[in-house]
């Protein structure tokens, strides 16, 4: 066997699925979903909506923390009437990231009822399974897609398997025992959790809704169902697909799980938003969802948010903790200043540090970096090479090689991007 190579090794591009682009506004903000717009990351609050301070800054706080679109529950007519009032509170802090109102049983009411609220909102979630049964489902569907056209808002149709149609899984399931072979109660649900995404787009648009202001999510708990419907969700449409793995739990589980399924997912080219649904462990802030959002689309490389810090695992060889200390405070220190430093230091994102634990791999992965330190290891001189654009400029000595490293990454994007200031 030749080993001689023919042609080179393709890339690994993902192509994207969705032709259709919605547009999603506040003011002078537009966020594009969808076709050739970049994978946006969406999160939702926790707080009660009727709080409008809370919500107010923990909107504020997951849309610094890089959140491009933020949900709020509407479930009460007390909660729609502070959602004006929350964006009011929004618009004066100077956040003007678009907010998506979530809506169950009640929408078309409030909706029509609140019309500041359907004003105030800049995409309104529709899920299907929840807006009345029988001749009440249309009706009242058609309201708040009257209440979209209305306002000119984007709709995402959520369907979900834990609030799936019962009527439409019924008369699937009625199907399904009439055939010669019948499906798995499983792959009747997944065309259930299709059927009534679709159904509901072609409702929406038979009342005059514009096709490309509709996005679709058929969201379930289970990695390998979410991929399943997914990439048959792909295959039957066109609108802009929202993607999370819903209920995925708390800490170490739900992240891995979200990563898996988006990761899988994303690399097909399918998904045009996505959310991690994350239980926050007690204390934790609401904006990891964000962050391990961002880290997802970063790490396929399909977005850049923040310099990405490279860090080896250490081992045997590593002398002390100091490698870890230094790439996590490097790391913090980088993701706390990105809000000021987005509009400071254009390109900054683009930004890579190494941080690594001995000369095995050191030097040569601190070359690939912007900016790179070679900490000492087991037997070697107590120095740590720094290496800047691939040429190692100096060496650290001593207790405090952390602080000056640190200095010296301040000064490299002060040099590197400071200029970049109109
Ligand atoms: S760079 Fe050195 S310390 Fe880090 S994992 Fe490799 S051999 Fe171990």
């Amino acid at each position: 066997m030749s080993t001689e190579p023919v042609l080179p090794i393709p890339l690994s591009t993902p192509i994207r699925h969705s032709s259709l682009q919605a547009t999603v506004r506040w003011g002078e903000r537009v966020v594009t979903v969808g076709g050739d717009a970049p994978v946006r990351v969406q999160s939702m609050t926790n707080t009660d909506t009727e709080d409008v301070i809370g919500t107010a800054i923990q909107v504020k706080e997951l849309a610094l923390a890089g959140s491009e679109l933020v949900r709020i529950t509407v479930n009460t007519p007390a909660a729609a009437q502070a959602v004006p009032h929350i964006r009011e509170q929004l618009d004066r802090m100077g956040v003007d990231v678009p907010l998506v109102g979530d809506f169950h049983y009640n929408g078309h009411r409030l909706l029509t009822d609140e019309p500041a609220c359907a004003q105030a909102l800049s995409k309104y979630r529709i899920n299907p399974g929840n807006v009345g049964k029988g001749d009440k489902h249309d009706r009242q569907f058609g309201q708040m897609i009257e209440a979209a056209m209305r306002w000119d808002k984007p709709v995402r149709i959520g369907v979900n398997w834990g609030s799936l149609d019962q009527e439409l899984l019924a008369r699937l399931m009625d199907q399904n025992g009439q055939r010669a072979q019948p499906w798995e109660s499983r792959q009747v649900m997944y065309e259930a959790l299709i059927a009534s995404a679709i159904e509901s787009a072609q409702l929406a648009e038979s009342m005059g809704m514009p096709s490309h202001q509709i996005l679709l999510s058929c969201k379930v708990s289970g990695v390998q169902d979410l991929v399943a419907v997914y990439r048959e969700l792909a295959k039957r449409c066109h609108y802009p697909l929202h993607l999370g793995l819903t209920e995925a739990g708390m800490g170490v589980k739900g992240t891995v799980a979200s990563s898996t399924a988006l990761g899988i997912l994303l690399q097909e080219g399918i998904g045009d938003t996505i959310r991690v649904s994350l239980t926050p462990q007690p204390g934790e802030s609401r904006t990891q969802e964000v962050v391990i959002a961002a880290e997802i689309l970063q790490s396929l490389g399909l977005r850049k948010f923040v310099p990405s810090v490279t860090a080896c695992p250490g081992c045997g060889r590593t002398t002390s903790t100091t490698f870890q200390e230094l790439a996590k405070q490097i790391d913090d220190y980088l993701r706390a200043n990105m809000p000021m430093w987005r509009a400071r230091y254009p390109g900054v994102e683009n930004l890579k540090v190494a941080v690594m634990g001995c000369i095995v791999n050191g030097p040569g992965e601190s070359k690939h970096a912007d900016i790179g330190i070679s900490l000492p290891g087991t037997g070697e001189a107590p120095a740590a090479p720094v290496f800047i654009d691939g040429e190692k400029a100096l060496t650290l000595r001593g207790e405090s090689i952390a602080t000056e490293f640190h200095q010296i990454v301040e000064q490299y994007i002060e040099k590197k991007y400071g200029t970049a200031i109109a």
